[in-house]
């Protein structure tokens, strides 16, 4: 599960495809949402082509623990408010079922003051 070559995200992790990063390490890229729903909206992916949640092996805890841990840490300073009043969301679709377009895994983040355009 190296990079995928037709998938987008493997492209923005290596450049190909322009984006607004929002992070990044030697394993995780984080960068806005090209069409956010909130005034908050950005997605944290493995730098590592993993498809979906769906291939998450026990290999992964360590990469799926430090997003997970970087993602609320990532949204405060991109503008969420402080929970409790403020808050986010943290989404990960997976499968066509479940809602995903992109099948290179990521997170949604989202929040921001209310209204959101969608959620
Ligand atoms: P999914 O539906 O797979 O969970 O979400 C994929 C997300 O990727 C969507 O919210 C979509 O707006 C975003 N997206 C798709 N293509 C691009 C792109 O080229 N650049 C950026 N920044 N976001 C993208
Ligand atoms: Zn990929």
């Amino acid at each position: 599960m190296n990079a995928s070559p037709d998938c987008i995200f493997c492209k923005i992790v290596a450049g190909q495809i322009p984006s607004r990063k929002v992070y990044e390490d030697d394993d995780i890229y984080a960068f806005h949402d090209i069409s956010p729903w909130a005034p908050v909206h950005f997605l944290v992916i493995p730098k590592l082509h993993i498809p979906s949640m769906a291939q998450v092996a026990a290999e992964h805890e360590r990469l799926l623990g430090r997003m997970m841990t970087l993602a609320p840490q990532l949204a405060l300073e991109q503008g969420c408010n402080p929970y409790p009043a403020g808050g986010f969301r943290i989404i990960a679709n997976t499968g066509d079922e479940g809602g995903q377009e992109v099948h290179h895994l990521h997170l949604h983040v989202i929040g921001g003051p209310r209204p959101w355009a969608r959620g």
